[in-house]
């Protein structure tokens, strides 16, 4: 069983979310590598998470793993997607992505509000893995008409979680990283590499 995986990320967040649901294993940035970025030209999150796995696995010699995640909206048909970094465009941030899906949401009425996150991370044993391990995760929530809660990233402060009442920037961290998309996927991958014989 391979005990170093790299991360097709340098996200120190990431590493520390990671590292403590896979406490096995070491996970390493793929920057201690020179791991060149790569561009997601994926449709969907699974075709960019292997791209960007695929790419680490390459460069590094090692088994990687990469998420690839966003928010979907039921009235704008699912967007922003997989398009949710950069929304409003290319070189978008956070604030810009989050003030144009609020202008989006303008007009539609409380009730239709309705959204999640959706993660996808993929596991390759190596950069040809023919048949890597795929795991998702969603969190339902609607959207909000202004922002709550400075916690988090993205578009956490306008995500209600209607259960609890709160934002998920209203949340702290690790109660944040308990319940997350993310936090679901890689529990799901968890399970999957310890059944794994490779
Ligand atoms: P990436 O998968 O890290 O590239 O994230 C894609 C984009 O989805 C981020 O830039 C955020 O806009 C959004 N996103 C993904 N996960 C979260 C989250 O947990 N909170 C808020 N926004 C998120």
């Amino acid at each position: 069983m391979p005990n170093r995986i790299v991360l097709a990320s340098g996200n120190p967040g990431k590493i520390r979310e990671i590292q403590s649901i896979l406490g096995p294993y070491r996970i390493v940035p793929q920057s201690d590598f020179d791991v060149p970025d790569i561009e997601e030209t994926g449709t969907t999150f699974v075709e960019n998470a292997i791209i960007k796995a695929r790419n680490a696995a390459k460069h590094s010699g090692l088994p990687a793993i990469a998420d690839d995640s966003g928010i979907e909206v039921d009235a704008l048909n699912g967007a922003p997607g997989v398009r949710s970094a950069r929304y409003s465009g290319p070189a978008a941030d956070d604030q810009q992505n989050l003030d144009k899906l609020l202008q989006e949401m303008i007009s539609v009425v409380d009730n239709h509000r309705n959204a999640r996150f959706r993660c996808v991370i993929v596991y390759m044993r190596h950069a040809e893995d023919p048949c890597p391990i795929i795991t998702e995760g969603t969190w339902e929530g609607t959207i909000l008409r202004q922002r709550r809660g400075i916690n988090g990233f993205g578009y956490d402060p306008i995500f209600l979680l209607p259960e609890l009442g709160c934002t998920s920037a209203e949340l702290a961290p690790d109660q944040k990283n308990r319940l997350s998309h993310r936090a679901q996927a890689l529990n799901t991958l968890a399970e999957q590499l310890g059944k794994s014989r490779l």
